[in-house]
């Protein structure tokens, strides 16, 4: 029997989804969605060469960071006492949080596995080696350390964690967010069901395929890219194991930013804009309705109605 990654729970399925060459099951009892097997290193690497990763263009580069300087303000609880400390984005990307970071006046780091995500920091954002976690500096500890959808993709998120509280000087925080396994905010964005639904037909019966989107809510999980879809409850398993009692855990969600992940945005990919216009005219009363299906998935989420489709966990360590 399928044991829980997390929690050492049995697993009673023995037909789980079939995802490529992994399965993908759920833990009842403590909410993880799970690869097995998991991806191995070498798989990783390979899959992770040429990550076509989410470039923005000159204009989105200073409205990113504007609002990345809004969002650490707002999650590290940054005041005029938090200058010249030390702050670590790993799993950087582009370098938005690391340049934001550093326009806060934090010392900032970076870290990033994505060398192609790294060279575009270093052209765009002006990320210098000095400021690259690396073999060299490694030996440093932070104030503030970010890892923002990391966890999710990594085998061994446990070591990973400890590696990164450890960096921690004591009274540092400790910040993760990942997405928030079987959230019903994801019922309310179309193009990411599509997605999922139509990944697990390939493979799948139609019956299993709707029992995986629908009832399991297995979105989010998707190997080798996700291998882990955390609940509130079995992040907290994992990091009750690596985190000492005097430290202390608090979970917050977030949710997803108005029209991210539309279907309309994606107009955004037509350079023509006479075909913009068309499309647009042509496209009109769907995107009336999945307008409407944005500004309520909003409202719900808010009236708690729905359950968010983010989960941020604050590890604050003790002194
Ligand atoms: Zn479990």
């Amino acid at each position: 029997m399928e044991k829980c990654l997390v929690c050492g729970a049995g697993i009673c399925e023995d037909k789980p989804l079939k995802s490529g060459k992994y399965n993908i099951y759920k833990c009842y009892s403590c909410g993880l969605v799970f690869s097995s097997p998991l991806p191995t290193q070498e798989e990783l690497n390979k899959y992770y060469q040429g990550f076509v990763f989410e470039k923005p263009n000159e204009r989105e580069i200073s409205r990113l960071i504007k609002k990345s300087q809004i969002q650490l303000k707002e999650l590290f609880k940054l005041n005029t006492n938090s200058k010249n400390k030390l702050f670590l984005d790993y799993g950087g990307g582009v370098g938005i949080n690391w340049k934001a970071a550093k326009d806060s006046g934090l010392i900032s780091y970076y870290f990033d596995i994505d060398r192609q995500a790294e060279d575009f920091a270093k052209t765009n954002l002006g990320l210098t080696n000095e400021n690259i976690l690396s073999v060299n500096n490694n030996s440093l500890t932070f104030d503030y350390i970010l890892c923002d959808n990391v966890i999710e993709h990594i085998p061994d998120p446990s070591k990973l964690i400890e590696s990164l509280f450890s960096k921690l000087n004591p009274g540092g925080k400790l910040i993760l967010k990942t997405p928030a396994a079987s959230n019903t905010e994801t019922f309310f964005i179309p193009r990411v069901l599509y997605i999922y639904l139509k990944k697990s037909l390939q493979q799948n019966s139609i019956g299993k395929a709707l029992t995986y989107t629908f009832k399991h809510k297995y979105h989010h999980c998707d190997p080798p890219r996700h291998i882990y879809s955390f609940s509130k409850e079995s992040l907290k398993i994992l990091l009750e194991k690596i985190i000492d009692e005097n430290s202390h855990i608090k979970f917050n969600y977030y949710s997803i930013p108005l029209f991210k992940y539309a279907f309309f945005n994606q107009f955004k990919m037509a350079n023509n804009s006479f075909l913009k216009i068309l499309l647009f005219i042509i496209l009109f009363p769907f995107i009336l309705l999945e307008s409407i299906l944005e500004l309520c998935r909003i409202i719900l989420v808010k009236a708690r109605v729905l359950k968010p489709s983010g989960l941020i966990a604050v590890i604050e360590k003790n002194y």
